[in-house]
């Protein structure tokens, strides 16, 4: 038996509800699609007391199943004003699974700021969050760990959070209590901050009751196990996401300087610093950790400690996302750069793609040059005073460049483009075109896939599939990146649940929970209002050859989503069942 909270701000009280079974494994992405739709909340304002802010954990909360305590934070997006799905990792669901809660929801709006504090004894207090307004995150975190202890994992609202800023994200506890794990799309932090909850504390515990706990923990070391023989995670626990950098770098879809490149260094010419073989080097040689795991129990270890030259810590951690967006997008160099502006948005708690983006945007309509790191600096430094443009910035890359008239702006859905140019990184391109969550490329992206040589619907069916498994791993608390085993191997993740809840679920059930979550989405956005011409790139990206390829986008909204209803239609049978 888990507990699920519906937590009720406005008079402060509590509805518990008791889940067995199924209804524990209907988690995460899911369950947030399904509980926003069915409750009408496409139509409301995001920031308004009726938008609901839902915590997800996944059925293997609590365990040690690797990369299996990613958390779900949902809600109506701010930013792009449909549905929203960001997901985390670091503790917080771990915590929520020791505590044997499936997650909760805050409906409503406090009357004054507060700390949410859940004792493992299963009291939920209301605590004055007074100490901690207005800090950065690490102040905060610092003074709620002296206050609560040390075993205890946080969700914070940062001081952008604070006065709803659309760029803000939700920042939760890693493993050695930095506050840097950060659900940083869409705008969630600010739902929070509409909320006035500052803090969510929650103590940690011990592994909960299973059903079979000694099968739980066979399954756990058979994923494992397989996930240690892949290459790919070998690869990316040497490396870090840093590595896509390389490869982006190599096929021409790296986004580089507002999307006017699509490489930023000539590899025969020069070294490409902002990639994974020359950060890896860097950070060993200096002292520093390359393969960090954001929550115990995690041995694919993708994220890194990046150290300076006199091995103190700049940042954790340094991901590909961000070296491209804060780094070549605005036409920086050097990883210790990045490092450093990413450890100031990790202070504010805000998405690092969206202000690299806007950022990157400014500077290619000539109110800065590019590379310009003190514009960067002081951009950010507005953006924590929340002064007249700091507030403008914390808009987002959308609403920035509809402010000054800017013409290329990389959004979709009124969100940033992430780091995938979708004239080469097509079938990721797709995915960030057709997804409710806004160009998001986490719900389905694949770099390495070979696009050049294969038809628009081709690469469609590709999207469509890679979405379905995105969906899965969202809803079942795992991290996408275990998919080269999550993705084979459905029964043992069925397996896995049924072991873990007493259920006697199937691999199709899986496969059916994915297509679900984007039917659920598409549904969601459609009552908020979104039609096909959402979907479309930028006019640019059709218009403007990108160097070196000289590749123009061939995507378009009306022919993508004729394919991908089609596929829909056909129910795309898994193959892994
Ligand atoms: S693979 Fe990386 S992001 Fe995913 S759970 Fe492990 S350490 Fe965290």
């Amino acid at each position: 038996m888990r507990k699920y909270l519906h937590i009720y701000l406005d008079d402060q009280s509590i509805d518990t509800k008791e889940l067995h079974g199924e209804d524990i494994a209907r988690a995460g992405r899911y369950l947030i699609a399904k509980s926003l739709l069915e409750n009408g909340i496409a139509t409301v304002d995001p920031l308004s007391a009726e938008n609901p802010l839902i915590f997800s954990a996944g059925p293997f909360a609590g365990t040690n199943m690797s990369n299996g305590n990613r958390l779900s934070v949902g809600c109506k997006s701010p930013l792009t004003g449909g549905i929203k799905e960001s997901n985390v990792g670091g503790t917080f669901a771990m915590a929520l699974g020791h505590q044997a809660l499936a997650g909760f929801t805050l409906h409503g709006r406090s009357a004054d700021w507060v700390v949410l504090y859940f004792a493992k004894d299963g009291t939920i207090t209301f605590d004055d969050a007074a100490p901690y307004m207005g800090k950065g995150n690490f102040e905060a975190a610092a003074r709620l760990h002296e206050k609560y202890g040390k075993k205890v994992s946080l969700a914070l609202c940062g001081p952008i959070g604070e006065y709803q800023g659309l760029i803000a994200g939700i920042s939760f506890s890693d493993r050695e209590n930095r506050p840097v794990r950060l659900a940083g799309r869409g705008g969630v932090g600010a739902v929070m901050g509409s909320k006035k909850i500052k803090a969510i504390v929650v103590e940690m515990n011990r592994m909960p009751e299973l059903h079979d706990k000694k099968k739980v923990i066979a399954t756990v070391r058979d994923y494992a196990t397989r996930l240690e023989a892949e290459t790919a995670v070998q690869n990316v626990r040497k490396l870090g996401t840093a590595m896509v950098a390389d490869m982006t770098n190599y096929t021409g879809g790296l986004p580089v300087r507002n999307f006017t490149g699509g490489q930023f260094i000539d590899i025969d010419k020069g070294i490409l610093k902002l990639g994974g073989q020359y950060i890896h080097e860097r950070n060993v040689e200096r002292g520093g950790d390359p393969s960090h795991a954001c929550m115990p129990g995690c041995v694919i270890k993708c994220s890194n400690v990046y150290v300076d030259e006199n091995g103190e810590e700049l940042v954790s951690p340094l991901e590909y996302e961000t070296l491209c967006l804060m780094g070549c997008n605005c036409g920086i160099d050097d990883p210790d750069d990045v490092a450093k502006l990413n450890n100031i948005a990790n202070d504010l708690g805000i998405d690092t793609i969206e202000i690299g983006a806007t950022l990157g945007i400014l500077m290619d309509s000539g109110r800065a040059e590019f590379g310009d790191l003190e514009f960067m600096a002081s951009a950010l430094e507005d953006i924590r005073q929340g002064n007249k443009n700091g507030r403008l910035l914390a808009l987002g890359t959308a609403r920035v460049g509809e402010h000054y008239g800017i013409k290329r702006v990389p959004v979709i859905k009124k969100q940033a483009i992430s780091a995938y140019d979708p004239r080469v990184i097509e079938v990721t391109g797709i995915s960030m075109m057709l997804t409710a969550q806004g160009a998001d490329h986490t719900v389905g992206n694949h770099p390495a896939y070979e696009c050049a040589d294969k038809t628009v619907k081709e690469l469609a069916k590709e999207s469509l599939e890679i979405q379905i498994h995105g969906a899965i791993t969202d809803s079942f608390g795992l991290c996408l990146l275990g998919r080269s085993v999550t993705n084979a191997n459905h029964s043992l993740i069925a397996d896995g649940i049924n072991n873990a809840l007493g259920t006697n679920l199937d691999a199709s059930f899986i496969w059916q929970i994915g297509l679900d979550t984007l039917k659920l989405e598409k549904k969601f956005n459609e009552v908020a209002g979104f039609s096909e011409s959402d979907d479309e790139l930028p006019a640019f990206f059709h218009h403007e050859a990108l160097p070196p390829t000289g590749r123009v986008a061939r995507l378009h909204a009306r022919e993508l989503n004729r394919y991908f209803s089609e596929l829909m239609g056909q129910a795309l049978p898994d193959q892994n069942c």
